[in-house]
């Protein structure tokens, strides 16, 4: 479906390692004040000064996350970047820094990688993150990426997964399961593709559902917006496995309880239609497809006048005693059991 349109096909061999890093890193460019050494020894130097540190790492293995045949290496690099900026993010931090570690096989020549570092670098501009080092090694089986991203926070800012207090309001960042539902139409092209080559993929209809999975954006946008409305959430998380799993892990470590209203959660118009194309309930999708790197959090009652009315923010449900548990309530007004299931465990059924 995704042609490799480019035909020349250097042995990655001819480079050497050394060659082969700066190669990929010619371009990057430092922009970040801590950054104090960058690539060419043998470690970064960074200085925080009064700044608390957030690091977080994180590992994509093919045919485990994602598929090479309908993901082109760029959106995979610039994909890889966001997962883990979204994890910063959700420090309430900012992120600085990352290294980046890749092994992959003899199949892939060195415009593969081209490819996957471009992606890398326009993350990089613009989310204004330093490329500071990195590893590349040879690979047996396919490709395997693992990035770790740095990010500073002030001491007083720095927002945990274990802040939230009963009656503080559940709120979301966007809307949600856009990116499993693009990955289902992608799943569905590439069978077609497999029977008929030389099929034209109609992909207009799910143009930003399609691009909410290839190309996601991590919302560094909303850590600057929280600041700006003088509101520090009491908890926070980035929806990276889907929203019931993440609200569960928001009550268990706050030890409280959760109530979200169905038709509180926000979902694109193209996923209600796709949706209903694949007879799949919305809500479901909602709650365990993942990938929206949207974030989730708490606030206080009493900051809800700074973010009402705010595009941005949906209130969705409110924290509760932990013995009250973690419930949705229906449009029917039922009273359900939140259970994580995560979309790996989705997509085995
Ligand atoms: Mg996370």
């Amino acid at each position: 479906m995704i042609e490799d349109k480019n035909q020349s096909r250097t042995p990655i061999s001819e480079l050497g390692e050394f060659g082969l890093i700066d190669h990929l890193t010619k371009h990057f460019e430092v922009t970040q004040k801590s950054t104090i050494k960058s690539i060419g020894d043998d470690a970064a130097v960074l200085d925080f000064k009064s700044k608390q540190v957030v690091i977080t790492t994180d590992l994509l293995v093919e045919h485990v996350h994602f598929d090479l045949s309908y993901m082109p290496l760029k959106h995979l690099g610039y994909k890889a970047m966001i997962a883990n900026l979204s994890d910063v993010y959700a420090m309430n931090a900012n992120a600085t820094q990352v290294t980046i570690g890749i092994a992959i096989s003899n199949r892939f020549p060195l415009e593969a990688l081209e490819e996957l570092y471009a992606g890398i670098e326009t993350a990089s501009k613009i989310y204004g993150v330093d490329v500071v080092g990195g590893d590349t090694t040879s690979s047996t089986t396919g490709l395997i990426i693992s990035i770790t991203a740095v990010g500073e926070v002030n001491k007083n800012d720095v927002v945990y997964r274990s802040g939230a207090k009963p009656n503080d309001l559940l709120v979301v960042t966007g809307d949600l399961g856009a990116a499993y539902m693009g990955l289902q139409i992608l799943e569905r092209e590439k069978e077609v593709f497999k029977v008929n080559p030389n099929n034209q993929p109609d992909l207009e209809p799910y143009t930003y559902i399609v691009e909410r999975q290839l190309k996601p954006e991590a919302r560094k946008d909303i850590v600057k917006l929280l600041k700006d409305l003088k509101v520090k959430p009491t908890s926070m998380i980035d929806i990276s496995d889907g929203l019931s799993s993440e609200i569960i892990h928001l009550c268990k470590q706050s030890e409280v309880g959760a109530v979200l209203y169905e038709n509180k959660i926000p979902l694109d118009p193209q996923v209600i239609s796709t949706c209903e194309e694949f007879n799949i309930d919305s809500t479901t999708i909602a709650l365990n497809g993942g990938e929206d790197y949207e974030l989730l959090m708490t606030i206080s009652q009493e900051d809800f006048p700074k973010i009402k009315g705010n595009p941005n923010l949906t209130v969705i449900g409110y924290m509760t005693e932990k013995d009250q548990g973690m419930h949705l309530i229906t449009r029917s007004e039922a009273l359900i059991p939140l259970i994580a299931k995560g979309w790996n465990a989705l997509k085995d059924q």
